[in-house]
Formats: C-alpha cells, sequence, structure tokens
C-alpha cells in the first residue's frame, strides 16, 4: 500500500548516512581491527562524556550488559531481583540466567515500576532491584534510591529504552550501581547489528566488566575468571560513533513529535495520554497511549495504513518461558500491569515522521472513537 506510516524507519535512516559511514567503515575494513578496537574505545569515552558516568564497558547486547551487571552484583542462585512485568522478555531473562528468581512489582499507569510496591516485595532474599525506563521514560529514581539505601540493596538500570532520557536533571543509567544500555537497530542510538553498553561510576566492577566481556583473560594468555564474549564489534562501534553525533537531534525530533500527539489529542476522554511531569526529560523511544478499545483501534488504524504497536501484548509472567520455570504466582497486586496491558498502543515517533503525519494519525483517532 502506498502512503503507508510506519513506527520506525530503519531504511531512511541508513540511506540518509550511507556515503559517510561506509567510508568510515571502509577504514577499519582495511585495519583488519573487527572486535574491539579504537572505534570502541572511542564510543566508551563518548558515552563516559554524555551521561556524565565514570566508566563505559562496550558489550555485545544490551541483555548481556544486564547479565553481566547481574553477575559483577554478586547475584546468584536463590536471589530475589525485584522487576516489573510488563518489560522486553530480557530483563527477566537476565535475572533467570544468573540463577536468581525475578520478583514482579507493580507499575503505575505511566508503565514504570511503583517504588511503594517494590518496598512491598522486599524479603530476606532480595539483592537488586531492577528499575526498567520504559518507553525513554524515566522511573521514579528518588523514590527507588531511598528504598535502596534504606535496604542497602543495590539498583541495577535497564535503561535499554532510555539513553539521554533524564530524572530531575540527571541521566538515567547514572542513579544505580549499574546502568544497562542496548544499541539495537530499534533503540534511539542504535548500530546495524547487536550491541549494547554498561555504565558505572564503580571502576572495579567496570575493570571487571571489561574483563569479563572478553573470556576473563587480563593480559594475552592470562585468564583471571572464566569469562564469556560479549565484546562490541569494532563496526558497531563506528556506526554508533557516527549515529552519536545526531543523538539529540533524533531526541529532539522525537520529543517534538510527542508534542503534536499530545496536542492533537488532548480532548478525547477515550485515551489517556502519558504526559511528562515537570521532573521528567523523555526520549519517547516508543510514544504510548492508553486506548478504550485498544484492539479495535489498532486494526482501523492499519487499514488506514498506520501501523502501531503494542509493547508489549503479553505480560511476562503469562509467557511459557516463565510458567515452565517458576511456579504460579499470585498476580493480585499487579492490577495496574494487568489493566494498563489492555489499553497500551504504541504509536509511530521516530524521527522521520512530519507533523502532517501524525496530524493524519490524530485524525483518524478521533474519526474512529466518533
Ligand atoms: C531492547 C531491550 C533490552 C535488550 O537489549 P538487546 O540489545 O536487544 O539485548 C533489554 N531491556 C529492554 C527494556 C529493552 O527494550
Amino acid at each position: 500500500m502506498v502512503n503507508k506510516i510506519s513506527y520506525v524507519n530503519l531504511i531512511q535512516q541508513i540511506k540518509n548516512e550511507k556515503k559517510q559511514v561506509f567510508r568510515s567503515l571502509d577504514k577499519i575494513f582495511s585495519s583488519g581491527q573487527f572486535i574491539l578496537g579504537d572505534e570502541v574505545d572511542k564510543f566508551e569515552k563518548k558515552i563516559c562524556k554524555f551521561l556524565g558516568v565514570r566508566n563505559c564497558v562496550a558489550l555485545n547486547s544490551g541483555t548481556d550488559a544486564l547479565v553481566l551487571g547481574l553477575y559483577l552484583l554478586g547475584i546468584k542462585k536463590g536471589d530475589e531481583v525485584i522487576t516489573p512485568p510488563n518489560s522486553f522478555i530480557a530483563s527477566t531473562a537476565a535475572i533467570v540466567h544468573v540463577g536468581a528468581v525475578p520478583i514482579f512489582a507493580d507499575v503505575k499507569n505511566d508503565q514504570n515500576i511503583d517504588p511503594y510496591d517494590i518496598e512491598k516485595k522486599i524479603t530476606k532474599k532480595t539483592k537488586a532491584i531492577m528499575p526498567v525506563h520504559l518507553s525513554g521514560r524515566s522511573c521514579e529514581m528518588n523514590e527507588i534510591k531511598k528504598i535502596s539505601n534504606k535496604y542497602k540493596i543495590p539498583v541495577i538500570e535497564d535503561a535499554a529504552q532510555a539513553i539521554g532520557t533524564k530524572y530531575r536533571n540527571k541521566f538515567v543509567g547514572t542513579f544505580g550501581e549499574i546502568g544497562c544500555f542496548s544499541a539495537h537497530p530499534l533503540k534511539n542510538l542504535n548500530a546495524i547489528g547487536d550491541a549494547g553498553y554498561l555504565v558505572t561510576n564503580n571502576d572495579k566492577l567496570a575493570k571487571r566488566a571489561t574483563i569479563l566481556r572478553n573470556h576473563g583473560i587480563q593480559k594475552r594468555n592470562k585468564v583471571l575468571t572464566f569469562g564469556y564474549v560479549s565484546r562490541m564489534d569494532n563496526l558497531q562501534a563506528c556506526v554508533l560513533n557516527f549515529r552519536f553525533n545526531n543523538l539529540k537531534n533524533i531526541i529532539k525530533k522525537r520529543r517534538l513529535n510527542a508534542t503534536l500527539y499530545f496536542r492533537h489529542l488532548k480532548n478525547l476522554k477515550n485515551i489517556q495520554l502519558l504526559k511528562e511531569r515537570s521532573h521528567e526529560f523523555n526520549t519517547y523511544h516508543t510514544f504510548v497511549i492508553l486506548a478504550d478499545e485498544r484492539d479495535k483501534l489498532k486494526k482501523y488504524l492499519e487499514k488506514k495504513g498506520i501501523l502501531t504497536a503494542i509493547h508489549y501484548p503479553y505480560l511476562i509472567f503469562e509467557q511459557t518461558a516463565y510458567k515452565k520455570r517458576f511456579k504460579r504466582i499470585s498476580t493480585n497486586d499487579l492490577k495496574v500491569s494487568k489493566k494498563i496491558n489492555q489499553r497500551i498502543l504504541t504509536l509511530p515517533v521516530n524521527q522521520f515522521i512530519t507533523a502532517r503525519q501524525i496530524r493524519k494519525i490524530c485524525n483518524e483517532i478521533i474519526k474512529f472513537y466518533k
């Protein structure tokens, strides 16, 4: 169909930058340095400077950032980690991969973890709190840090969707012991394959992460610990360094797009907009609304050539992977998670969408409810 509005546009992105990116990649082809390397070092420095954090360790994915992060915090078999049930599966998978048990805390209407419920879920076994800054919106980090300090439980932030997001003027990912980011092609700062990174102000943890990502090798032939293969490719880092220069513009455009949605949809009572609060600076990795008759609306928009998405259609405890592994949990206290999951809908917000297209999307939504 012509004039389809899709909610991502990766082809357009690479088209615009092909010439310059290919020239940089060509240099790497000539250097023969494919794994780790100068571009990776450069990327780590850029992220440190941008976030104002002491260390960044470039990895092969956001998932590995979470797994290594938990491992570095000493999370092990039988420990409990508190996390929301509405995230992408990787947050909980990372907890399971280190042998720990995910304990779900409910979220608020804005999809982010409810600090009040975190505190309720703490037991003697709780060894970490993993908030997820879903959609590029910050969690309530002051409240979460208070709980973390009170019970002496470290925070590991899943900031996979939230590079550049701020909470009270401080970047998310820099509040906890460790912040984990993804540079998957669908994220706002994206590679052309898998990539991720973790950040920390703890030099010791960073050093151990650098060793762990590379087979546990400290120096050539000297292996300190049994490690992993979790390094970033020089080629991916090269693309990320190039795209990093545009990150601020991408965030600006996405924020502008969100403003347009807020303006056009503000009088619609069938829709709840998740407005930005004064202490938030959201980067709109996704733009999520809560909609009446969500499934019908989604189908209607699709017919009109507007592609939307649901992040995510199933709560993690509803997934087979979870059910096969863990006993059935009572979900009575996960009320908001369950309620909003029937209503969440992700509208296109990417940097290539035009103001006119957003108006068209909003007009169709208004028409649907009439
Ligand atoms: C994308 C994502 C991840 C995983 O990142 P990958 O780089 O794909 O491994 C983890 N958590 C959340 C919330 C994500 O959106």
